[in-house]
């Protein structure tokens, strides 16, 4: 009699976004069977890139960055062997309002007071100006319950605490609304304080910016791809989920997905990381009504972000990027100097971030490119002179979740109350921002569930970067974090640089 053994069992992760990559890329290698589902060409979700018809290069839908302290995000980079496609910025450049430059940059002292120095040599913020800054940022390191009221905006926080309209928008501003997507009047107090103490605060490194030196399509697309097929993972692009649904004896647990075409795929295991707002249409009815968290979903609201791309026939910003408080842009990232792109016959490629723009929806794409000329043009005189060859302008209607007061009551855990159902995605409760960290952070979770169901527990959320002693004994806060349960004890981990260098 021949014994014939069970198949080992099948995960399907449904969307191909960094969520869904890093749920499959910490599940290769277990003996598990592992499809990813997605429904474009093209894995990457958000952060990718088109192809451009009349050039055929790669052209990101915007520009991403992270920073040091997204420390699951370098973990993942690492996994899956891109790291050493990041270019790691020491410092962040401010363009003043009257032209002059400064940078932010870890000088003398241990965190929390890295920074000063640098900060107090800014140029785009008068003494007074910067008085009332310290005044706000010490006001806020300690505020350890901010935003906990899910009610006040940040602005109205920011007003109680002694800023003015100068202060927001040379420096609140500039910093937060391109960090958490969303304007100070409608931002979670919480997020912002986050923003600063875990990204600017906690470690000396912690607010390096890692920007990409190739683009997001061949980081998180062809790179991702190769890398999961070679480990056994089917990768199944143009495929569209319709449904995911329960077992047909136990309407309790999950037993397979649905797709566009009407095939049907068997699963142990499912792991939803589409969007938020197209998560609730993919359940079937018995299925989404054992899910009474996702009712809050629909008072999650989105927020855009334009990306604009211009070709130059000469080199015009003279940086390798900036950040330009108190202008229509914000950011500015030469993709020339950064990518060595767009300067064939002595060009200059730049893309140009303008984060929260809900003000922008009302203008067509020429007005948005125009004003950003504007801008450049007031900048550097050489933007007068130099030949626009081609632009494009790109507005991402639903970029991230808007990081509203109360935000974080809306979004549910990864693990849901459906068997071998997983939820994943930036949106789901990770304590991080919409952000390509908490997008990887959701997806070590949901594995992580997975792993726990198979009875082979395993950590994969990477720790945070370890604050500096005066920093931690000052500012943590981490009896509010998600993670916190994943973290006994700052000290008892360690953390592991990237490989990203540092100049
Ligand atoms: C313009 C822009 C700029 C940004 N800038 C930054 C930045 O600088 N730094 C940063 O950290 N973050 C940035 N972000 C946010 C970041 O891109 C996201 O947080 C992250 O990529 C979200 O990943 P995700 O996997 O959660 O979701 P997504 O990337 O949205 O992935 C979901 C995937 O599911 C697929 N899908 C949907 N429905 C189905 C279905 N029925 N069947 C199969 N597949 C389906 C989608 O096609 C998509 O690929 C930016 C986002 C945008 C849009």
């Amino acid at each position: 009699m021949t014994r014939t053994t069970p198949p080992p069992p099948r995960v399907v992760i449904v969307g191909g976004g960094l969520a869904g990559l890093a749920t499959a890329a910490s599940l290769v290698d277990r003996g598990l069977r592992v499809t990813l589902l997605e429904s474009r060409p093209r894995l990457g979700g958000r952060a990718s890139s088109f192809t451009d018809p009349t050039t055929g290069e790669l052209v990101d839908n915007c520009q991403h960055v992270s920073m040091v302290c997204c420390t699951n995000l370098a973990d993942f980079c690492r996994k899956v062997g891109i790291e050493g496609l990041f270019r790691r910025e020491p410092a962040i450049t401010f363009f003043a309002p009257d032209g002059r430059t400064s940078t932010l940059k870890a000088g003398l002292g241990p965190a929390p007071f890295h920074l000063g120095e640098s900060f107090l040599r800014s140029k785009h913020l008068r003494w007074r100006d910067k008085l009332k800054v310290a005044y706000g940022l010490a006001r806020l390191a300690l505020d350890r319950r901010a935003g906990e009221d899910g009610v006040e905006p940040f602005a109205d926080w920011l007003w109680r605490h002694g800023q003015d309209v100068r202060t927001m928008n040379l420096f609140w501003g500039p910093v937060l609304v391109s960090a958490l997507n969303e304007r100070l009047d409608r931002m979670d107090p919480g997020m912002a304080r986050q923003v600063f103490v875990d990204g600017f605060l906690m470690n000396r490194s912690g607010f390096q910016m890692e920007v990409p030196s190739a683009p997001l399509g061949e980081l998180y697309g062809a790179r991702l791809e190769t890398w999961l097929r070679d480990r056994g993972v089917e990768v199944r692009l143009t495929t569209g989920v319709r449904s995911i649904d329960p077992e047909p004896e136990d309407p309790s647990a999950v037993g397979s997905v649905t797709l566009r075409n009407g095939e049907t795929i068997e699963a142990d295991f499912v792991v939803a990381s589409a969007p938020f707002d197209r998560i609730a249409g993919l359940l079937a009815p018995s299925i989404r009504e054992r899910l009474p968290d996702l009712d809050a979903l629909r008072s999650l609201e989105s927020s855009p972000i334009t990306g604009v791309h211009l070709w130059f026939d000469r080199p015009v910003c003279p940086l390798d990027h900036v950040v330009a408080p108190g202008r229509f842009l914000h950011w500015v990232f030469n993709h020339t100097a950064l990518q060595g792109r767009g300067s064939a016959n002595g060009g200059q490629y730049l893309q140009v971030v303008i984060s929260a723009s809900y003000d922008l929806l009302w203008m067509t794409k020429d007005q948005i490119r125009d004003a950003v000329l504007a801008d450049l043009a007031e900048m550097w005189p050489a933007a007068c002179e130099a030949l626009l060859e081609r632009s494009w302008v790109v507005t991402e209607h639903g970029a991230t979740f808007a990081a509203r007061p109360g935000v974080a009551t809306l979004r549910p855990p990864q693990r849901t109350p459906v068997d071998g159902l997983f939820l994943a995605g930036d949106w789901t409760d990770t304590g991080w921002p919409a952000t390509m960290e908490g997008a990887v952070r959701s997806g070590y979770l949901a594995a992580q569930g997975v792993l726990e169901d198979l009875d082979r527990p395993e950590k994969l959320l990477r720790p945070d970067l370890p604050p500096d002693r005066l920093a931690r004994r000052l500012l943590s806060r981490r009896e509010n974090r998600r993670d916190a349960r994943f973290e006994p004890d700052f000290e008892e981990t360690a953390y592991e640089p990237t490989g990203g260098s540092e100049t």
